[in-house]
Formats: C-alpha cells, sequence, structure tokens
C-alpha cells in the first residue's frame, strides 16, 4: 500500500562555514498523494536534494513537519526506498545479491524477494548480469540493479535523487519507460528528482517548481497526460507545451 506525504512548514537552515548560516529551503508545504509520481525540478541550490533526505528521515527539519502515512518522520525508514545518482552497490557483493540484501537486513520474506528480484531484473534486462559483480558492469547497469535493489523490498515510498543523470540520453530514455512499468505494476508514492524538464513531465503526474537564492517551491504543475505513457508522447506537441510550460515557470535567470 502507497502512503501519502504531508511536509508541513518544513524549512532547512544549515550552520554554515564561519558561523554563517545558509538557509536552504524556505517554509515549505506540500502534500503528495498515496500513489502519486511528484517531481521537483529547479537549478542547482535550491534545495531539492535537501528536501528528500529531510523525507528520507536522513536530516532532521529546522522547522515544521514531515509525516508519512501519518506518522512523523524522526529517521529512516525501511517502508522507504532511496536511488541516488550514482550507483551504491556495494563492490564485495554480486548484483543479485546486492539487490537482495535490503529485504534480508530487514527480515522480509526472502522467497517473496528473490521472486521479485528475477522478474525486475528480467525487466530492465539485467537477468545475464545478475552473477557479476558492479566493477563488471557499466554506469547504466549498475544505476539499473540500483533502483531494482530499491524496488525489491516493496517500499511504500521510493525517493530519487537524480537517479538518471549520469546516463547518456538513451539510456535515460530506457530508464525512464523502465521506471514507469514498474510502478505501474505495484503503485509507490515517488518523489523525483531531476535537472531535466523533459524527464519530470514525462514520468509525473504534477512536478514542482523550485528556485534558488534561497531555496524554495514556487509551483506545482499538473501534468494532463493519461497513463500508461509511451516513448512516442514525447515528441508529441503537446509534451512540448508542456514542458514549455514548466520552463515559463522557472523563469529566465535559471
Ligand atoms: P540542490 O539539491 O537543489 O542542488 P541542495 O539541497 O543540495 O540543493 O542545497 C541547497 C543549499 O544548501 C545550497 O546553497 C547548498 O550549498 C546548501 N547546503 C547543502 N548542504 C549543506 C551543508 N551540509 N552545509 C551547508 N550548506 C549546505
Amino acid at each position: 500500500m502507497a502512503r501519502g506525504i504531508a511536509i508541513e512548514d518544513v524549512s532547512k537552515t544549515y550552520d554554515g562555514s564561519r558561523n554563517e548560516p545558509v538557509l536552504a529551503l524556505t517554509p515549505t508545504d506540500l502534500t503528495l498523494r498515496p500513489g502519486e509520481f511528484f517531481s521537483l525540478v529547479g537549478p542547482s541550490g535550491c534545495g531539492k536534494s535537501t528536501l528528500l533526505n529531510m523525507v528520507a528521515g536522513l536530516l532532521p527539519p529546522s522547522t515544521g513537519v514531515i509525516r508519512i502515512g501519518g506518522e512523523e518522520i524522526t529517521q529512516p525508514q525501511r517502508s522507504t526506498g532511496i536511488v541516488f545518482q550514482n550507483a551504491t552497490l556495494l563492490r564485495w557483493l554480486t548484483v543479485r545479491e546486492n539487490i537482495l540484501l535490503p529485504a534480508k537486513i530487514g527480515g522480509k520474506s526472502l522467497v517473496e524477494a528473490r521472486r521479485l528480484a528475477e522478474h525486475y531484473l528480467d525487466i530492465v534486462g539485467l537477468s545475464d548480469a545478475a552473477d557479476r559483480y558492479p566493477a563488471e558492469l557499466s554506469g547504466g547497469m549498475q544505476q539499473r540493479a540500483s533502483i531494482v535493489r530499491a524496488l525489491v523490498s516493496d517500499p511504500e515510498v521510493l525517493l530519487m535523487d537524480e537517479p538518471f543523470s549520469a546516463l547518456d540520453e538513451f539510456t535515460r530514455e530506457t530508464l525512464q519507460d523502465e521506471m514507469l512499468r514498474l510502478w505501474t505494476e505495484r503503485p509507490k508514492t515517488v518523489l523525483f528528482i531531476t535537472h531535466n524538464i523533459a524527464e519530470a513531465a514525462y514520468l509525473s503526474d504534477r512536478v514542482g517548481v523550485m528556485s534558488a537564492h534561497p531555496g524554495r517551491l514556487d509551483a506545482i504543475v499538473e501534468i494532463p497526460l493519461g497513463r500508461p505513457r509511451t516513448p512516442d508522447i514525447r515528441s508529441e506537441s503537446t509534451f512540448f507545451e508542456i514542458v514549455a510550460g514548466i520552463r515559463t515557470q522557472i523563469g529566465p535567470h535559471s
């Protein structure tokens, strides 16, 4: 079951160096519906990762409260999966061992985790690479494995911080489609960070537009595209208009 995320009056000020506090995020209110795919876009330094890390329970907010499914977040949750920009696989474990590790640690049913792992590995084209070590895989394959790892424990909430940004355009688009397919099979609430407006529009139900100095959430744009989304949408004029509309919200300085 997916759970919604409520971000209420949440801000973050870092101590900063030389005792100069850095206001990374001004007080922000945002509610993600259960099962929603929500992206944050904005220039570097607008507080995207700060917000995601607070939702992950990795960083305490300076003000306000974050709730997932009504429960206040004060520490990392087993029911939340995270994928970062660079694959964080353990190099001494095989791909399959890496993928099953969270389920093992979390005391989940390994029978179900193994079944899901094989299924997702197949969808992302990694079945033949499952017994190899991360160093033997390309960056794109490693990132696929990280995504599968986050999904195998079937998290209710999935947090993704620029998961595709280190990849070439072709791999990136393939992974966007794989991501949507995996999300459709087992809906979960997704908070997805990207610099790429088209990527946000293609994947999301809504896109939050942020700006920097200080970091803030300026606008929320509904994406009026049906689902399932298929690659041909990317070359339709409606899609270009949606992307242009989001870009307008970002303004000329970003
Ligand atoms: P984004 O993910 O949008 O690039 P971040 O959330 O990483 O933005 O950063 C927002 C602001 O907070 C930036 O000005 C950044 O320099 C600052 N910042 C991030 N982490 C720290 C930290 N640990 N200490 C001090 N300032 C930080």
